[in-house]
């Protein structure tokens, strides 16, 4: 299973779909992207390989903006609807996530009791809890803080708002995940691998870390809000 992200200004599908092929090793049973642009966002997911994804990806569809997933089910079936990203309701937020979320059942019950549900996943929480926060009056920075405070486990997660068009939104607990840095872009990949294509410089995220990923800049944050300085380092392919 696996994460990829890119912001930028050339078109995001082929990129996102070579890192998650990079990728392929760690193993997943669907894959998914989400891109967003003037029309808003598009989702390709498919249930088998980075092929099958390839072959539903529409071609045409322009986009400087995306993240992509490979799965490895959990919570749900391996299945099309199952697939990542999923998106809350209204489909302002869109979400890529590695990892397990143990008290989702308890978050269902206590927040999004009126929701209904578009996958069997634990993932759908994270997506709805931030939409029920966003409407509740909260910007998308706190409603993200808030609904990682709420839930427990694991987690590397990649979020994209509609109304956002500047931002990947970022965060990790015990999945790995970095941030790549490029001039003009940037990326997001579990494993730098999927992002060799691109660039050689990295920046590691700690737990409980959010980041704010934008194409000319990279602000990673702790959970309260400080802000974290973190020096980039080179990776380098074993050969
Ligand atoms: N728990 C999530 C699911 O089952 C994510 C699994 C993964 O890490 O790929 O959809």
């Amino acid at each position: 299973c696996g994460i990829v992200g890119y912001i930028g200004e050339i078109d995001a599908k082929e990129i996102l779909l070579k890192g998650l092929e990079k990728l392929e090793y760690r193993g997943y049973d669907s894959a998914g992207i989400a891109v967003l642009n003037k029309d808003g966002v598009i989702i390709f997911k498919e249930k088998g390989r980075i092929a099958d994804l390839r072959d539903v990806v529409d071609e045409d569809v322009d986009a400087n903006l995306g993240i992509g997933h490979t799965r490895w089910a959990t919570h749900g079936v391996p299945n099309q609807l199952n697939a990542h990203p999923h998106q809350s309701t209204t489909k302002r937020f869109t979400l890529v996530h590695n990892g397990v979320i143990e008290n989702y059942h308890l978050m269902k019950k206590a927040y999004l009791s009126e929701i209904d549900m578009a996958s069997d996943t634990d993932t759908e929480v994270i997506v709805q809890l931030i939409e029920r926060f966003s409407k509740d009056g909260l910007s998308t920075l706190d409603a993200l803080r808030k609904t990682l405070h709420l839930i427990h486990g694991s987690y590397a997660l990649a979020l994209i708002d509609k109304e956002a068009a500047d931002t990947i939104y970022v965060a990790k607990n015990k999945s790995p995940l970095l941030i790549g840095l490029g001039e003009g872009f940037n990326v997001v990949a579990s494993d730098a691998m999927a992002m060799l294509q691109v660039t050689e410089q990295y920046v590691e995220l700690h737990d409980q870390e959010i980041v704010l990923v934008h194409k000319d800049s990279v602000e990673i944050q702790k959970l309260d809000g400080t802000i974290v300085e973190r020096a980039s380092y080179k990776a380098e392919l074993d050969m």
